[in-house]
């Protein structure tokens, strides 16, 4: 499996588990158990009302920061704030209140750095950061990390949504490079968990609707991802669990992608993903996975 195969599963597997998981965001399991027996397809709807295969914020931000690093060759706070402003002015399907609260104040002070708060410690920055593993990749830990914090700090200036933007973007390059589940559990998971307690996932199995706080998401994203074998597994597992369902659908869709490959993602969710959406996920997985090569 190439490097390219993989950044591209990491693209198309964001967007269909956001995909996915929009359908039922905000539900039960129970409800959702109700409604769809396991939910397992791209059909569109939710609280949204989306069209079948549709994405959310948390696939077009990442490609409206990916476009913002292509075009500027690396990760700049400035263009990726100006980048998630005019994402703002589209007038996007859905948008988080501290991404709102904070663009808004980047247009009054020109600042693409948020104040600090403990209490942004929600999951809008991480559901974000493929575009910075992909362009990060092989470059310095130091210098991977401070593109992170780029990037999160434009709407996300908090002690733990750091730890978990970082985390995730170097499991993701792990998994790149073709590290195995296990190495992903004990470099990265196990390690954050210890560093915070806040994102230990094991203790007890909190297993329905995980809310947008940043710990309580990567808790659902790591037990399902930990828990299943492929790529189909851990995301009905994930989205299942309702709550913030796209966004966990999201997260865990790009470890598995990354991990499992492109092969591995089932024929009928790549159909499904709407065209246009999974055409800009592919084109810009190859063009940031390529950013490190012309740089170096
Ligand atoms: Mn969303
Ligand atoms: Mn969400």
């Amino acid at each position: 499996m190439t490097l390219n195969d993989r950044a591209i599963a990491a693209y198309l597997g964001l967007a269909i588990g956001d995909a996915l998981g929009s359908t039922v965001e905000f539900m039960t399991p129970r409800e959702i158990a109700e409604q769809y027996g396991t939910h397992d397809t791209l059909c569109g709807g939710g609280w949204l009302h989306l069209k079948p295969g549709h994405v959310t914020d948390d696939t077009t931000m990442s490609l409206a920061l990916g476009n913002s690093i292509l075009a500027h060759h690396k990760v700049d706070a400035l263009a990726a704030a100006q980048a998630f402003d005019g994402w703002m002015r589209a007038k996007p399907v859905d948008i988080g209140n501290t991404v709102r609260r904070n663009l808004l104040q980047f247009r009054k002070t020109g600042n693409p750095e948020a104040p600090y708060s403990d209490h942004d410690a929600g999951n809008g920055a991480a559901m974000r950061v493929l575009p910075v593993a992909l362009a990060t990749f092989g470059q310095p830990e130091e210098g991977v990390r401070a593109a992170s914090r780029a990037q999160a700090h434009v709407t996300h200036h908090c002690t733990l949504s750091d730890a978990a933007c970082e985390c995730l973007v170097f499991m993701v390059q792990d998994a790149l490079r073709g590290a195995d589940k296990n190495h992903l559990l004990h470099t990265h998971a196990h390690p954050l968990a210890a560093r915070h307690p806040e994102f230990k996932f094991r203790a007890v199995r909190q297993s329905s609707n995980p809310s947008g706080y940043v710990a309580d998401t990567l808790q659902a994203v790591f037990q399902s991802f930990f828990d299943t074998d492929d790529f189909r597994d851990c995301l009905i597992d994930v989205v299942n669990r309702g709550g913030d369902a796209d966004t966990t659908g999201a997260i865990a869709g790009m470890l598995a992608g990354a991990l499992y490959g492109l092969d591995e993602i089932p024929e009928k969710w790549l159909k499904g993903l709407d065209a246009n959406t999974s055409r800009a996920c592919a084109i810009q997985a190859q063009a940031l996975i390529r950013i490190t090569d012309q740089s170096v």
